[in-house]
């Protein structure tokens, strides 16, 4: 995919148009400003990776969009709507869907009702799309595997029809062939319906296999940029920004 240029430096996703921006943004806890300037995009169809070292700011940049922490500058918007003026109930009734590190999942509530719960107009059929999940409808999540309870996080965010999907970690503490099988999934439903993916992940052999971008974070700032392939040939340099060099 060939990427362009904005004025302001945000790589927007070739013929397809943004739809999340994120523009020149500062944030951060209380006086701790954690983001300094940060900008990238996110086109439909599109999954776009969030690399960098521990403490670089990744999650607070997914916390931004969800109206989660204090912003001090810049812009997010979504299908060119500004999400500053939002807070982050309003935010979460618009098609941005958060998948959160911890799953944020009820483990009292089955995964019936975590589907039924949040379904919206127009969401997917999680349980045709995940026959493991239709086994296990009537299982409380609290007593789901690992896997099984990313898979339903996963489909919790996606019977809400979103256009923007933010995933941090979706990895965390799984066995690499279920991660493979969610990160296919998920490939294939940003192409088949057209969302656009935002996804925080720490393996960076992953992260470039499944995002057609990427952005490398460090300090608060975008340090690099680019396409996977760009990114892959620029392996040494992503791994020194990890080391702290
Ligand atoms: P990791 O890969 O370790 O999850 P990250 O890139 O996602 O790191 P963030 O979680 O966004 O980084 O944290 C960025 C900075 O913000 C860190 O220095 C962290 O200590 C700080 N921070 C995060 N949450 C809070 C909070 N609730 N209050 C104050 N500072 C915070």
């Amino acid at each position: 995919m060939t990427g362009t240029m904005t004025q302001d430096g945000v790589a927007t996703a070739g013929t397809t148009a943004a739809v999340l921006e994120i523009e020149g943004l500062c944030a951060g806890y209380g006086r701790i400003q954690v983001l300094d300037g940060v900008g990238m995009s996110v086109g439909a169809g599109e999954i776009v990776s969030l690399l960098g070292p521990n403490g670089a700011g990744k999650t607070t940049t997914l916390l931004a969009c969800s109206g989660l922490v204090k912003i001090s500058g810049g812009d997010i918007r979504l299908d060119g709507e500004s999400l500053l003026r939002h807070s982050a109930h309003v935010i979460a009734r618009k098609r941005l869907a958060h998948i959160p590190e911890d799953r944020s999942l009820f483990p009292s509530l089955t995964v019936d009702e975590h589907l039924r719960l949040c379904a919206r107009p127009g969401g997917l059929d999680v349980l045709e799309l995940f026959p493991e999940l239709k086994k296990r409808r009537n299982k409380k999540a609290g007593v789901l595997s690992g896997g099984e309870q990313q898979m339903l996080a996963l489909g919790r965010a996606l019977v809400t029809n979103p256009q923007v999907l933010l995933v941090d970690e979706m990895s965390m503490g799984l066995a690499p062939v279920v991660v493979e099988r969610l990160f296919a999934a998920l490939r294939d439903i940003a192409v088949t319906d057209g969302l656009a993916v935002l996804m925080v992940e720490q393996h960076i052999h992953l992260a470039l296999k499944y995002a057609q971008r990427g952005y490398v974070l460090s300090g608060g700032r975008v340090r690099t940029r680019g396409t996977a392939e760009e990114l892959v040939d620029r392996w040494s340099e992503i791994e020194a920004s990890y080391l702290g060099r």
